[in-house]
């Protein structure tokens, strides 16, 4: 495919990708190829961005094909390709296999294996920033590629309850069915009543884009809040979300979504390389880069 020919160069280089649409501004390739140069190796992660290429999802398999005969060790997968890549990959960690998406794929002597490092990135942020809360009753909403990740790490964390609240109710249902089948019935549900589940919660995780410069605004109505609540927010880009913002006015303790973009980065980069990212070093790299 000579659209992606400039994937092909240095073999001699640890060649990296990013799989998406409108991943200009990511952060990711900046992340691993400055960890990798604190190594001592060289790094190209380039972006494979399908709206800037004119392609659709459905361009996957030749990306695919394309990426690992260039000598790529990996490539990292996001919107809106997590789910639609697992039908191209040879085999699937047990994780990513039981979320059912993938976001870090590996090339290895002619096997692609998919993983999952969203629902890791989430675990390690919450156990370093909200270490000791309650998860009794957790409110999630949305139930996408990231709800997905967020939701499987507080099943794994031991959540008691979830209730998930996402706009798509089918999408929200088939997300609650699968982790019934993995979890046992009865620790997560549907929910369409914020208000009502808000009033029962410890805690909300916050997993849909609103928030995100591009999609400003709340959630949810910040009235609902209260400082008994905690509240952990995965968009980053701002950093202090306005849910973030409404929630340190009402008192709450909060996470910011930057522990689960650095350290899903250091587990996908101990995926492609055997070698263990330093966090204080990525987090730094990544702040710097979010200052830009
Ligand atoms: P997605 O499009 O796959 O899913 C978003 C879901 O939110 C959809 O199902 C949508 O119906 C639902 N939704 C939208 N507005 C809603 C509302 N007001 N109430 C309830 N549900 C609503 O998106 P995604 O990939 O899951 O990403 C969501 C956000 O999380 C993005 O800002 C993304 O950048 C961020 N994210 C961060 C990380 C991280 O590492 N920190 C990882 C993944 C995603």
């Amino acid at each position: 495919m000579t659209k992606l020919s400039y994937l092909h160069g240095n073999h001699s280089e640890l060649k990296l990708g990013l799989v998406g649409a409108g991943i200009q501004a990511s952060l990711t390739p900046a992340m691993h190829e400055r960890e990798a140069a604190e190594h001592g190796l060289t790094c190209r992660y380039q972006l494979i961005d399908l709206d800037a290429l004119g392609l659709e999802a459905d361009a996957l398999p030749e990306i695919l094909d394309e990426a690992e005969s260039a000598g790529l060790a990996g490539l990292n997968i996001t919107h809106p390709c997590k789910q639609s890549i697992l039908p191209l990959l040879t085999d699937l960690s047990a994780d990513a296999r039981m979320i059912g998406a993938v976001n870090t794929v590996v090339f290895c002597d002619g096997r692609r294996l998919g993983h999952n490092t969203d629902w890791l990135g989430f675990r390690e942020s919450f156990l370093h920033g909200m270490g000791g809360v309650s998860l009794e009753r957790v409110v999630q909403l949305g139930a996408g590629g990231g709800g997905a990740a967020t939701a499987y790490a507080l099943m794994k964390m031991g959540a008691e309850h979830l209730d998930l609240v996402d706009l798509d109710h089918r999408r929200c249902q088939t997300l609650v069915d699968r982790y019934s089948a993995i979890f046992g019935p009865g620790r997560i549900s549907a929910a369409t009543d914020i208000e009502a589940s808000l009033a029962a919660a410890d805690g909300l995780v916050h997993a849909t884009p609103s928030g995100m410069k591009s999609h400003p605004g709340l959630p949810l109505p910040g009235a609902l809040l209260r400082g008994s609540l905690w509240v952990a927010e995965i968009v980053y880009f701002p950093l202090e979300t306005e849910l973030l913002r409404a929630a340190r006015a009402a008192g709450c303790r909060r996470l910011d979504g930057s522990g689960m973009a650095i350290h899903q980065a250091i587990e996908a980069f101990r995926l492609f390389t055997g070698l263990d990212a330093d966090p204080t070093r990525m987090r730094r790299h990544f702040l710097a880069q979010l200052r830009t």
